[in-house]
């Protein structure tokens, strides 16, 4: 089952996904990001409702589950890498004080999850806070749940790759 966003051709470069050379992107259309195509008004709030319901707290991670995170390579730079939650040891005991501008200071606890490394042949324990969010990879049944969750919206189709008998 996947959810399919509609889409209409991009109007920058007529659909080829190509536009006007420049030396960060070659000659990928920006408009698109050379697919050619770009989400529909109703398809861009289609595909933001699907992507809210799939949109947990650290509170709702589930062991088992898999997220998408962001690693950091050794020269620096973030990457994204899909993992699998693999313990939620909860509380750490250890806070973190903040602000938000001219606000009051806030103390917040740590958590900890653990997922696996990427190549899973280790975990990482990663520190986080209770309301932090994190991005399902939705199983079949949380993504059957994510759809029912928005309803009917236009701007969306839900193809079942079922076999039908
Ligand atoms: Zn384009």
């Amino acid at each position: 089952m996947k959810v399919v966003y509609e889409t209409r051709t991009c109007g920058r470069c007529g659909g080829s996904g190509k536009y006007s050379w420049n030396p960060s992107d070659g000659d990928r259309c920006f408009g698109c990001l050379g697919k050619g195509t770009r989400l529909t008004a109703r398809g861009r709030r289609a595909h933001a409702a699907i992507e809210a319901q799939l949109t947990v707290t650290t509170a709702d991670l589930k062991v088992g589950q898999r997220i998408r995170t962001t690693g950091i390579t050794i020269g620096g730079q973030p990457f994204r890498y899909n993992t699998r939650i693999t313990a939620l040891p909860g509380p750490t005991g250890s806070t973190c004080r903040y602000k938000n501008g001219d606000g009051p200071w806030v103390e917040k606890e740590y958590h900890t999850v653990e997922y696996l490394e990427l190549g899973g042949k280790s975990t990482v324990k990663d520190h986080t806070f209770l309301e932090s969010k994190w991005r399902i990879l939705p199983n079949r049944d949380e993504l059957v749940a994510a759809v029912a969750a928005v309803g009917k919206l236009k701007g969306m189709t839900v193809e079942d790759d079922e076999e039908r008998s």
